[in-house]
């Protein structure tokens, strides 16, 4: 059943499972669980529909780079499912294999783990069964680029795609505008003893269950265990520590333009880096997009001034010079985006803010930069695939002075693709999550979502995110039937 906690206080007296957001993690995982005869509770704090007055309780400063963090989420029902794209890209051997330059650590856990829960993510995002993720096109391959492989989901909107599954499923109780404020920790029995729920009045409750389960994106993941003081009080969670850092986007960095050689297809393409690559370059991954504009994308009065400019500029072959007072690309240009990946590093993190949200709850802020690794990825791809272009006979790359020159800034986007901040390591020392996804320090509090990921490879995070929600599942059934068979 769904009810909204703002009028309905029902919450019963305890349950053998509360999740705590009700996005693409939070939802799989409430109906797994459900699904498997135990009493599950899924808290929601925004309701069926976007508000202002939720989504404002998601308002979080950046210094360095722009993260988007206020405009890459949405705090309702569905979570960011309710505007994701849906493109699915899988995990690779390699992201579980070989370790991310730096002093990290990777992945503690072998790639055949999240490789088994494949299938199933990919039901859960409408995907076909056996459709596979075969390449799609070959034009630049050769030893440093393969063709990508991805498939696009149609995109699955959770609150709507499960609304039934959520209303009829015995043992769910679901309530929305319900929102996690505080979580309480017990340190003689090592537990999660309840986590305090308020309504928007900031009416609070303190809701019980065995186990506790936060799926809240990867921001608010960290800072619910940041904001958490008995956490903090009994050395569980160190606001200086781990928990928080390692903070990773994907980087969708203009390169630059191309001007493709006659006859060459115009289609968009899309190249993935090979393993041969990376180890060669000691570098990240990347996805390369690259699209042939045919038209110039502006509208009225500003596209007939900008045409004739551009029309003039490209005839005279004067475009280069003007850059800097009108940057444009000629129509017949092509456009190069990327989805690259960033190492983790200790230095991009969200730590907690002195100021509290309507609801008490103390913010937080996110330092997001990059590292000199990850200048050299963004290097490394950009030249390898100029000179591939050459050499392929595709055309001609015009890369932007950023990408060979690490001192300029970069004109980069994030992807929106939030993770890192609850890091799966072996030990504490390296990390907030063990291999099963379970806070260290704690018996009861498990985290699903992206914010687990020890690197985020160059595929996009939701449904491997769903895999390892999967997985997660798995463990804690296998974990309450093993407690009460030892109890018979
Ligand atoms: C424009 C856009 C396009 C994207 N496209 C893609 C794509 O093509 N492919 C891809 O893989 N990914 C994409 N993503 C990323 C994708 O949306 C996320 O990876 C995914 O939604 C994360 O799921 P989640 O369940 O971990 O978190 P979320 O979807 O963020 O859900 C978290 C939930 O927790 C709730 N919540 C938060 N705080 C509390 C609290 N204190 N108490 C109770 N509930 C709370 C929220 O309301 C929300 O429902 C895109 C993102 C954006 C913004």
């Amino acid at each position: 059943m769904i009810k909204d906690y703002q009028y309905q206080k029902e919450l019963r007296d305890s349950y053998d499972f509360c999740i705590i957001g009700g996005g693409p993690a939070g939802i799989t995982l409430a109906l797994r669980l459900a699904g498997s005869g135990w009493s599950v509770v899924l808290v929601e704090g925004g309701g069926h529909e976007y508000s202002q007055r939720s989504q404002a309780l998601y308002t979080c400063p950046s210094s360095a780079l722009d993260a988007y963090a206020h405009e890459t989420r949405l705090r309702f029902l569905g979570g960011t499912s309710n505007h994701w794209a849906g493109r699915c890209r899988p995990f690779e051997p390699s992201d579980f294999a070989v370790p991310p330059v730096g002093n990290l650590p990777g992945w503690p856990i072998a790639f055949s783990e999240v490789e088994r829960y494949l299938a199933g993510a990919m039901a859960i995002v409408d995907l076909p069964a056996g459709s596979g993720f075969t390449p799609i096109n070959g034009a630049l391959n050769g030893g440093e680029f393969d063709a990508d492989r991805f498939l696009l989901s149609p995109p699955t909107r959770f609150a709507q795609k499960y609304a039934e599954d959520l209303r009829e499923s015995d043992g769910l109780d679901l309530f929305i505008n319900c929102n996690c404020v505080d979580l309480e920790f017990a340190p003689t029995s090592g537990r999660i003893a309840a986590v305090v729920v308020s309504d928007y009045d900031r009416n609070r409750e303190r809701l019980r269950a065995k186990n506790f389960i936060l799926a809240t994106g990867a921001i608010e993941n960290a800072r619910q265990l940041l904001n958490s003081e008995s956490l903090v009080a009994h050395g569980i969670v160190s606001r200086d520590g781990f928990v928080g850092r390692c903070f990773m986007e994907h980087l969708n960095v203009d390169m630059g333009t191309f001007i493709l050689q006659e006859g060459q297809r115009t289609e968009p393409s899309q190249y993935f880096t090979t393993e041969a690559f990376t180890s060669a370059y000691q570098s990240g991954k990347g996805n390369i997009t690259t699209t042939v504009l045919s038209e110039v994308r502006t509208y009225g009065m500003t596209a007939r001034v900008k045409g004739f400019f551009e029309n003039l500029m490209c005839e005279i072959g004067a475009a280069h010079k003007i850059d800097y007072i009108a940057k444009f690309n000629c129509p017949g240009d092509g456009v190069i985006s990327t989805l690259i990946e960033q190492f983790p590093s200790v230095n991009s993190r969200i730590s907690l803010l002195n100021e509290r949200d309507e609801l008490g709850v103390a913010k937080v802020s996110i330092h997001w930069e990059l590292s000199p690794a990850d200048r050299h990825t963004i290097k490394s791809i950009g030249l390898e695939m100029a000179k591939r272009f050459a050499e392929t006979g595709l055309g001609f790359v015009k890369l932007n002075d950023y990408v060979y020159d690490t001192s300029v800034p970069l004109n980069m986007t994030p992807h929106a693709h939030h993770m890192g901040t609850t890091r799966m390591a072996a030990t504490p020392e390296q990390g907030v999550v063990d291999t099963n996804c379970r806070v260290f320090g704690t018996d009861n509090l498990y985290i699903a979502g992206s914010s687990i990921f020890s690197t985020g490879g160059a595929c996009n995070p939701t449904m491997p995110l769903l895999q390892f929600a999967l997985r997660l599942a798995d463990h804690l059934n296998e974990k309450m039937r093993s407690l009460a068979s030892s109890y018979s």
